[in-house]
């Protein structure tokens, strides 16, 4: 059985060494004579999983001291009730400014406004989301419990390249299609949160990074799962974490710290990019309808303008093995999603593919 070139925007493909690493691991892990999947989370076993993972994270991310990292479930769309649920009283003023810039920042705002006062400082709604909106640090208020914003666009192939100036105001960034893609500066956010099965393991963990001040202020309503500090207090086990998954992620970060870590990927993820949108911006039937400067490394979105040929051309990929290229249901066209562990030659092979098709099509 021949592997894929798999597109996907999430789950996604994983790097290759990683899942035979879990394959070799999987019936009897060390010697336990058991699986990660079967063994108590309170075994010493499964202690040193998760600390190692945590390690290597701070050690890849170069996490400040004063910032927890918690493994959690819901996935990031849990994250757009949890996140207001924790810190809209932080500061006891209840008000939170969003960015919208897509699908997934709108429901964060919608999700948000069941709790809080929420403010859409900027948006890109009215264009079809094809470009991050500009904003206007006047309209910010200084006395908001945080600012959020979701820094990589996956529906639509955007991203954030510099941060609003949120001054005083903790920045919440949705990193869920872009974390460990190139370094982060932590010490910029109150909180950033990913769920893991863009860049990092299979479904099912949620990785927020939180700074400590921010943590023990949820509002009353907050059910006890759903408190920041109910698990940066237990360290990610005040009930059974998601180990399988954590194990995984655990995997990816040593495969990332074994091949030069984030400013290497940050360099490969731009060569890959640069292969597409530079082969994009010269052909004459594929367009990138995003906005130059906001364009994603990560999710590349590409359209020829006709459904039926965009059809036509899914299909043919799909039967040359370049698989899950469709865009997202509410978009259309096409998506290359080109995580850390899509390899160069998967982007070129398919630049190539979409060159022929151009030629056959033209
Ligand atoms: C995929 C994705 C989500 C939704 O993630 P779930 O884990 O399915 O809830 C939210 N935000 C971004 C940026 C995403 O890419």
């Amino acid at each position: 059985m021949n592997r894929v070139y798999n597109f996907s925007a999430g789950p996604s493909t994983l790097p290759l060494p990683v899942l035979e690493k879990a394959q070799r691991e999987f019936v009897c892990y060390g010697d336990a004579g058991m699986s990660v999947t079967e063994m108590s989370h309170r075994s010493a076993m499964f202690e040193d999983i998760i600390a190692r993972a945590e390690a290597d994270l701070r050690t890849l991310m170069a996490i400040p001291e004063n910032y927890k990292v918690l493994f959690l479930q819901g996935g990031a769309s849990m994250q757009f009730a949890q996140v207001p649920l924790n810190l809209l009283s932080a500061y006891k003023t209840g008000k939170a400014d969003y960015i919208n810039s897509g699908n997934f920042a709108n429901l964060a705002i919608k999700e948000a406004s069941r709790f809080g006062d929420i403010k859409v400082v900027a948006s890109s709604r009215e264009d079809n989301y094809t470009h991050i909106p500009d904003w206007d640090e006047k309209e910010f208020r200084p006395d908001a419990d945080y600012f959020y914003i979701c820094q990589n666009n996956t529906i639509y192939g955007t991203r954030f390249t510099k941060l609003p100036d949120t001054g005083k105001v903790p920045l919440v960034a949705d990193m869920s299609s872009c974390i460990l893609s190139e370094p982060t500066d932590v010490s910029k956010y109150g909180l950033i949160l990913a769920g893991a099965q863009k860049n990092v393991a299979p479904a099912g963990v949620t990785i927020v990074i939180i700074r400590e001040d921010l943590i023990g202020h949820a509002l009353d309503i907050a059910p006890v799962m759903l408190k920041y500090e109910t698990m940066a207090n237990a360290g990610s086990m005040y009930n059974t974490p998601p180990c399988f998954g954590i194990y995984m992620a655990g995997l990816t970060f040593e495969w990332l710290l074994a091949n030069g870590g984030l400013t290497e990927m940050k360099k490969y993820n731009e060569k890959k990019a640069a292969v597409l949108y530079e082969y994009l911006d010269q052909s004459k039937l594929f367009k990138n309808p995003v906005r130059k400067c906001d364009r994603s490394i990560m999710n590349v979105t590409f359209v020829t303008g006709d459904a039926d040929l965009d059809k036509k051309f899914c299909k043919e990929a799909e039967a040359a093995g370049f698989v899950n290229i469709k865009g997202h249901r509410t978009v259309g066209g096409m998506r290359a999603s080109i995580y850390n562990a899509m390899p160069i030659e998967g982007v070129e092979k398919l630049v190539q593919f979409m060159d022929r098709f151009e030629k056959e099509n033209a």
